[in-house]
């Protein structure tokens, strides 16, 4: 598949201009983060079915060892980020206000927490196995979906893909944990690139990193061997960038059909962070049990970017990080647009938790709602040529059938409609709701 020859950056019609914030962060290393007494593991942090734990209470673990199995193949694998004991498998809050059901691991304060380290065969692997090793590695979509990853791996017969494309956008405002990873450690996502090329046959790959982050454009282009099939494609700073569908369309300006997935399009897209997870799972032996996190915002005293063990509590992070100053409004997990607030500091870092940011103020100051003007701001807002304002309306009628037919469920969630509404309507919040009453109607999980 042939990159578009542009002279000037990729991108997308349509999208928003949010303040980036992302200086307090930028040039800060990563950091690994000390180890702490108690890590807990929810068995529904990936999308689809929840794990099924093989492990009992009093039970000693070790670090990297399988703890839950994936309960249906869009599912996956939950391992111990610390060798310790199972305290117990019980309901302990989540994201979003309510409880999950979830592993909690005490870890051994005499342990020294070594890495797994075997290394793994990578390049005599049936399509087959490579799927299960990813599923066994517990790798999931890093940007904050957690889709199992292993399930973008499995092509259907007559399918087959040619390029993949990683996503290095990080066009969400505050979070570096992505810009980062790709300055510091650009062999090791060309390793995670090379494996995926060998495995699903692919012909050739791009890294689309925004123009905001050049040392990472410059390093991984100096990194790139000749011998190697990929390519970097500077991205316009934009919203949302990231979000798949747009860097399909900013970079090879095709569209993946309504309802249709990148694969339709002989492509898969992977998050720098998952690509990383793939080169140390064959590398080291290490499965998913730690991630790169962003601890920013006015409301930290010491924003980071951190390697945090998943499972750990958000309370322990910011204390690592000095803490909150004494008048945080908002602790919101993910970033400002797509992030969710929390309600309590017990909730653990999860496999998709990009980042951890502390606000001062809520983050819209226009806090009164106003009745729409049709102004129009939403429509040239939403990358998906969606008519938002008219969904949202449906929405708090709770016309869900006829928000199908307004392809309601091409709705990406990115909030550029909210973002930009002089109104305050909550637009995305109302959709996100209607979304979900569809998904319950129609049996799937919301
Ligand atoms: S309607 Fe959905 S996809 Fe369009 S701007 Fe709003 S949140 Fe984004
Ligand atoms: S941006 Fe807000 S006020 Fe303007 S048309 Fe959309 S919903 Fe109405």
């Amino acid at each position: 598949m042939k990159v578009l020859s542009k002279l000037i950056e990729y991108s997308f019609a349509h999208g928003v201009h949010p303040r980036e914030n992302k200086e307090a962060t930028v040039s800060l290393p990563i950091q690994r983060m000390p180890f702490v007494n108690e890590y807990v593991m929810p068995l529904n942090q990936q999308l689809g079915a929840q794990c099924k734990p093989v492990v009992e209470p009093g039970e000693r673990v070790v670090r990297g060892q399988l703890i839950a199995e994936p309960g249906a193949f869009i599912s996956t694998n939950l391992h111990s980020p610390a060798t310790g004991w199972v305290r117990a498998i019980d309901n302990r809050r989540y994201p979003g206000g309510v409880f999950a059901r979830s592993i909690v691991i005490e870890a051994d304060p005499y342990d020294s927490q070594q890495q797994p380290n075997a290394a793994r065969d990578w390049r005599h692997l049936t399509p087959e196995q490579f799927v299960a090793e990813i599923q066994l590695a517990g790798i999931v979509g890093m940007g904050g979906a957690a889709f199992p990853a292993h399930a973008k791996y499995s092509i259907p017969e007559g399918q087959r893909i040619d390029h993949i494309l990683v996503n290095g956008a990080e066009c969400e405002p505050f979070l570096t944990n992505d810009h980062r990873m790709m300055v510091e450690r650009p062999d090791a996502l060309l390793l995670g690139i090379d494996i995926l090329l060998h495995n699903l046959g692919a012909k050739s790959a791009t890294i689309g990193v925004e123009t905001n982050k050049p040392d990472a454009i410059d390093i991984l282009r100096g990194h790139i061997r000749p011998d190697q099939p990929i390519k970097v494609a500077p991205l316009r700073v934009k919203y949302p960038q990231g979000a798949e569908k747009m860097l399909i369309k900013s970079i090879f300006d095709k569209e993946v059909p309504a309802g249709g997935l990148p694969r339709d399009l002989g492509m898969v897209v992977n998050n720098v962070g998952s690509v990383l997870a793939i080169a140390d799972w064959f590398q080291y032996g290490m499965p998913l049990i730690e991630r790169v996190v962003t601890v920013s915002g006015d409301g930290v005293r010491q924003p980071s970017n951190l390697l945090v063990p998943i499972g750990t509590p958000l309370r322990e992070v910011l204390k690592f990080c000095d803490g909150l100053k004494d008048d945080v409004f908002q602790v919101v997990m993910g970033g400002p647009m797509m992030g969710t607030s929390v309600a309590s500091l017990d909730v653990p870092v999860l496999k998709g938790t990009s980042g951890i940011l502390a606000f001062r103020q809520p983050q819209s100051q226009r806090t009164r709602e106003y009745a729409c003007i049709r102004c129009g701001r939403c429509l040239e807002a939403c990358p998906y040529f969606l008519n938002p304002s008219r969904l949202a309306k449906m929405a708090r009628s709770r016309l869900y059938e006829e928000m199908q037919q307004y392809s309601v469920m091409d709705c990406v969630e990115c909030g550029s409609c909210t973002y930009s509404c002089p109104s305050n309507i909550p637009i995305v919040q109302l959709i996100r709701t209607a979304k979900s009453q569809i998904r319950q109607s129609a049996g799937k999980v919301a």
